[in-house]
């Protein structure tokens, strides 16, 4: 069948009909394909209107109110495979494929036979019987009694966007689930601090820590390195293994081995095609392996050995008074022999003054031999000291006589702090009396509910602690007298040399801090340390 220079002028006059009143809902993108024609009646001549059709670069396809066919242009030959004669006078299903649900094709009719415009996709089959993928828009075409006149086709061929789209798509679900089944913690944190990927081990993270984790890694790996992270990243550094502490949900503290990768950041703006990528725009993909469990083992380990150094330091410490008690009560009676001695200088008995003098000489040497002996005090080196680390020390130290009281602990530590220049034992000596203390508290209150509260926190260059405690509290006349030398105001004071509160004062002094006491805690006592972080200990 050969399209007849009569027929087309059908064509233009459906053209005509359409640019007029254009329907309801019609794409701007339809009209614009149209727009050389000619707006508002000024047409352009039938035959530059067929040229343009002709030309345009998406399939059209004119029919009458049946869909039969009555004009299609190049495009649609080229993409259907169908030349112009195989299909004027067909019905536009000629294109119809199986793969496309009847309810499809029953929604677009339903849709042009209120006079509205549809726009969809339908899986068409070419010529040769080969399937694509058609957006394809209807726009009905009105005569001047209302009636539908025609039906203007336009669709092209979206089947690669849509295989590009699956493929996407598809490797994206590939790497969700390779992601989400990795063992480790996944995020990819933008250099303004987005979230811009998590896996699910992140996602559980998020219930648990009271802060988004991407914060809490980027605090700690921060302090850790001593860089700002996108700095590191901007510099395509990088960096692996290494090993920060989040204090976690329940008080207890996770440690993680974390490696960092450079992600370059891209720019889809169209501006942006001929220019070379910004180096500072970038991402950072955290890979965070938990470590908790092996840090357990070798935090186990280093807690026997913690326990065995207090235990030696008990020794040492009990051994230094029992010594100095002696030496003290010794020395009593030689002063009573001294006086004798002097004494016996005046009288005519010399032979009792050899006497007193032998045991005066045996009694000094004696005093001699037990200074000697006098156990040294052991000094201790500089180290880096985590505040959240030895107050956990202290608890898991002090895990019996918690659990004898029966205290509830309520853990409020910043998850993550800076490490302070100090010396470990010394500091963990003076949370363990201020702790011991808190443990007595309690049992000598009437309280059912007993609770000890510890909370850390860096503020303005300093380490700030509190350790509370809902038992008696101390009087506020006493807030002072508490940490004089012997003083003890327990009930029962047995085992208590009142040296505590002393020892612990002197140990938080050395390190250039502070201890106070609040008296109304909660209807007991809380404790107040503050411990710089530059600052090293001034003395021994
Ligand atoms: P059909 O029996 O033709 O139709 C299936 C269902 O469509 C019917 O059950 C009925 O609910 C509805 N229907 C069909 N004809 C009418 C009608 N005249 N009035 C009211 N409801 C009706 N289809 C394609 O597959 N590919 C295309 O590219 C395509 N382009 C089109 C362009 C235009 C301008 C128009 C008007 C239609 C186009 N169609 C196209 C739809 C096509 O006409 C067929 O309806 C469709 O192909 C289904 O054909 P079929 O033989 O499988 O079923």
């Amino acid at each position: 069948m050969t399209q007849s220079q009569a027929d087309y002028g059908e064509v233009i006059d459906a053209i005509s009909r359409f640019l007029t009143s254009p329907p309801e809902g019609t794409p701007n993108e339809v009209i614009e394909a149209f727009d050389l024609f000619g707006g508002g009646g000024d047409f352009l001549p039938p035959k530059l209107f067929l040229e343009t059709v002709e030309q345009a670069p998406v399939a059209i396809s004119i029919t009458d109110p049946k869909a039969r066919i009555l004009y299609v242009n190049s495009a649609f030959e080229r993409l259907t495979g169908y030349a112009r004669d195989q299909v004027v006078g067909a019905n536009q299903s000629v294109l119809s494929s199986k793969s496309t649900p009847k309810e499809v094709y029953q929604e677009l009719w339903t849709t042009i036979a209120e006079r509205r415009v549809w726009r969809g996709t339908l899986v068409n089959h070419r010529h040769g019987g080969n399937e694509y993928l058609a957006e394809l828009t209807v726009s009905p075409v009105l005569a001047p009694n209302g009636e539908i006149a025609y039906f203007l086709g336009m669709h092209h061929d979206i089947s690669e966007m849509h295989a590009m789209q699956q493929r996407l798509s598809f490797q994206k679900k590939l790497t969700d689930i390779a992601l989400d089944d990795a063992p480790m913690v996944v995020a990819m944190i933008s250099g303004d601090g987005t979230l811009l990927l998590e896996n699910r081990r992140y996602t559980a993270l998020k219930k648990v820590w009271p802060e988004e984790p991407a914060q809490l890694f980027i605090q700690a790996l921060e302090r850790q390195l001593g860089q700002n992270l996108h700095d590191v990243c901007a510099l395509d550094e990088g960096f692996t293994n290494q090993e920060i502490r989040i204090e976690g949900e329940a008080g207890s503290p996770r440690w993680y081995s974390c490696s960092g990768v450079r992600i370059a950041g891209f720019d889809d703006a169209a501006s942006s095609y001929f220019q070379s990528p910004d180096a500072r725009r970038c991402s950072l993909l955290l890979i965070a392996n938990e470590v908790t469990a092996s840090r357990e083992r070798i935090n186990q380990a280093r807690m026997n050995m913690i326990r065995s150094n207090m235990a030696e330091q008990q020794m040492v410490q009990t051994m230094r008074e029992a010594l100095s008690a002696s030496i003290f009560k010794m020395q009593a009676p030689i002063n009573i022999i001294r006086a004798a001695i002097s004494m016996s200088a005046t009288s005519d008995n010399a032979s009792m003054a050899g006497v007193l003098r032998q045991a005066l000489e045996s009694g000094e040497e004696a005093m001699e031999t037990l200074r000697n002996v006098l156990p040294e005090a052991r000094i201790e080196q500089h180290a880096n000291t985590n505040i959240n680390e030895l107050l956990h020390d202290v608890l898991r130290l002090s895990t019996d006589p918690l659990l004898a009281a029966g205290v509830v602990v309520d853990w409020r530590a910043a998850p993550v702090l800076p490490t302070l220049t100090g010396r470990p034992n010394a500091l963990r000596a003076a949370f363990k009396y201020l702790v011991d203390n808190a443990i007595q508290a309690l049992n000598e209150s009437d309280n059912d509910y007993r609770e000890m509260r510890l909370e850390t926190r860096a503020e303005g260059g300093e380490i700030e602690i509190a350790i509370m405690d809902n038992g008696p509290g101390i009087a506020e006349a006493d807030i002072f007298k508490v940490f004089e030398p012997f003083y003890c105001g327990w009930q029962q004071p047995r085992g208590h040399a009142g040296m505590g509160l002393t020892l612990a004062q002197e140990l938080i002094n050395d390190h250039g801090g502070g201890i106070e006491i609040d008296c109304d805690f909660m209807g007991g006592c809380r404790i107040f340390i503050c411990l710089p972080l530059e600052r090293g200990e001034e003395t021994g």
